[in-house]
């Protein structure tokens, strides 16, 4: 299959430096509340900020309108509502998929991905800053893990993705209809989340939190490499957020090689704490797969993987592989791709293929990061 150009590259300037200075993404509404009093403001200020950065995505303090001019003044001087800026900004050629790359105040970047599809807003987004898992076919895996993202600034990519959404001054090419806003999140950027887990699950309470951004759990996704004591500790936080499972394999022989994560909790271990999640919660997991040419493509294998899995109440995602440059791992063909997922289907597994949106612009796995840092 071919692909486009991209539509467009832009290399945003940034219109202030969030550097050094303090986000209010990172305070919880009682620390907010005490950082506002604390400046001698009465505590229904802090509501009204509240409201602003939540419900009403503004981009800067100038924008709340009902707070006294000083303290508009005070605010811009020493806090952020932004504390990621925008480096580049491409967008796909049928622009229903763009991909923005954020500076940090530290000069760390990091990806995220909105996808348009006829009813749903999905965001893709990042959980870490790089990732320590090292699964051999991942372009983030690449360059290990440099940090842990704060709940903020996983916070602050679905904002800015909001804030853009419902933006009217958008010239009209890139102008979104309905819904003009973000409708489904999906950890599936940068990052093992499970990994940060403490930041990724603030970052969850306060997007469903209805008082807050207030996104149903389920319009939510948490992609894990498979850490199974943190997957038992999901199943307790009583919201009915998705979980899918990057699985890739079968067996440990062939999954310690992809994912090397698989010799610490081996396939076996990461069922049965799937299936104690399944009991816990009552939610059907995703299984992602994605397809390697000759490498986990074999009828043998879809076999082996419908075998494992039926008795689970899952669906399969099979992910046609993107190709990362100089590795030696090529995408099945669609005829295999075909063949693989028949097996699955055949074996009562229901199973989709994921559309490959974003391909022809980097969007794909930690690829649009390292195409700027090359
Ligand atoms: N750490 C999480 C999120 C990673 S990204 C996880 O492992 O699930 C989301 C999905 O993309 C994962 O299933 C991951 O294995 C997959 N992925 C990574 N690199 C890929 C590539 N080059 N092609 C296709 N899928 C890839």
């Amino acid at each position: 299959m071919r692909y486009n150009q991209p539509m467009r590259a832009i290399h945003l300037q940034p219109q202030e430096a969030a550097e050094s200075k303090r986000s209010l993404l990172d305070l919880s509404r009682e620390e907010l509340t005490e950082y506002i009093t604390g400046l001698g403001e009465p505590k229904f200020r802090a509501k009204q900020i509240w409201d602003w950065i939540y419900k009403r995505y503004a981009p800067d303090f100038q924008a709340m309108t009902n707070l006294p001019k000083a303290l508009r003044e005070r605010l811009s001087q020493e806090a952020t509502v932004q504390p990621l800026t925008p480096v580049t900004q491409v967008v796909s050629q049928d622009r229903q998929t763009q991909k923005l790359l954020f500076a940090l105040p530290d000069g760390q970047t990091l990806e995220a991905v909105l996808m348009l599809y006829e009813r749903r807003r999905t965001l893709c987004i990042s959980s870490q800053v790089g990732c320590a898992m090292g699964c051999t076919f991942c372009a983030t895996a690449q360059g290990g893990l440099a940090r842990n993202l704060t709940a903020g600034e996983i916070l602050a990519q679905v904002l800015y993705f909001a804030r853009y959404l419902a933006d009217p001054s958008l010239e009209p090419a890139l102008r979104v209809e309905r819904p003009t806003t973000v409708t489904n999140i999906v950890f599936m950027g940068m990052g093992e989340p499970l990994h940060n887990y403490r930041q990724v699950w603030t970052a969850i309470r306060r997007l469903t939190d209805p008082d807050a951004f207030g996104l149903g759990a389920r319009h939510i996704t948490v992609s894990t490499v498979g850490l199974v004591p943190m997957i038992d500790r999901m199943a307790e936080e009583g919201l009915q957020v998705n979980l899918a499972v990057s699985l890739h394999a079968p067996n440990d022989e062939l999954r310690s090689q992809l994912v090397p994560i698989d010799q610490r909790y081996p396939v076996a271990d990461l069922l049965a704490a799937v299936e104690r999640y399944i009991a816990r919660t009552n939610r059907r997991v995703t299984f992602e797969y994605a397809l390697m040419q000759g490498i986990n493509d074999s009828p043998e294998l879809a076999v082996e993987l419908a075998q494992k899995i039926q008795h689970l109440l899952c669906h399969v995602n099979v992910i046609p592989l993107n190709p990362i440059p100089g590795s030696p791992f090529q995408p099945s063909s669609p005829e295999e791709t075909e063949r693989f997922v028949g097996i699955l289907r055949d074996h009562g597994i229901p199973t989709t293929v994921r559309l490959r949106r974003g391909i022809e612009i980097n969007a794909g796995c930690g690829q649009l990061r390292r195409a700027v840092a090359a």
